[in-house]
């Protein structure tokens, strides 16, 4: 009987893995984002059939909005993957909360697109690959920077800039936010600038096809 009770905790452990791995992941869109959402993943039809499940969470440590591969989809091949995006109720702005749904819609579309942009860059990596970004993530400042820039680019190249220089400029131009968020995005991320010359870019090479 000892015996049984000692090793409960691991068949525990064991049939949960094994709900997790069974369990058919599946797109979930809260009511309250449905429009939003379904406007920004028009701009990526490569992850049409790719689970997402978006969720509100009451609160994340410095971030509005974060995307991640699930544990399940790990576990299985690249296209079986699924992904999670967390999107935090509310953020502070120099001290005062602020509501993530009160945001501009056009600003909350480019702040998905960013999260979609991620996704897109997940799916081009290999399961040990996508755990060592994560690691990566955690510990390189320049590996950040690289990967933040990367979601941004797949959103602009994606017809998103639009949305994205919005996110940005509600932001950069927001007199209330918070210096150091504004610090933070202005370091990692792509400068509406730097946007603007990408959209540049494209129309260019896009007129040259036509020629
Ligand atoms: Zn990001």
């Amino acid at each position: 009987m000892k015996k049984i009770q000692k090793l409960l905790p691991l068949i525990l452990a064991i049939i949960l893995l094994i709900i997790i791995i069974l369990k058919e992941p599946i797109n979930t869109i809260p009511k309250s984002i449905e429009k939003e959402v379904e406007i920004a993943l028009q701009h990526f039809p490569e992850l049409n059939g790719i689970p997402i499940e978006f969720k509100f969470k009451k609160n994340i440590k410095k971030s509005v909005m974060q995307a991640q591969p699930t544990w399940s989809g790990l576990l299985r091949p690249r296209s079986k993957r699924s992904y999670k995006i967390l999107i935090s109720e509310k953020f502070k702005i120099s001290g005062e909360e602020f509501k993530t749904l009160d945001v501009p819609e056009d600003v909350l579309i480019g702040w998905i697109g960013h999260e979609l942009g991620h996704v897109m860059d997940y799916q081009e990596r290999g399961n040990l690959n996508l755990i060592g970004f994560g690691i990566r993530y955690v510990l390189l400042k320049e590996f950040v920077k690289k990967a933040e820039r990367a979601a941004d680019s797949f959103a602009v190249s994606r017809g998103m800039s639009e949305y994205i220089l919005k996110t940005k400029r509600f932001i950069l131009n927001h007199s209330e936010i918070d210096e150091t968020y504004k610090a933070h995005i202005k370091q990692y991320y792509l400068s509406p600038d730097e946007i603007m010359e990408m959209v540049k870019e494209q129309d260019s090479t896009k007129n040259s096809d036509f020629l």
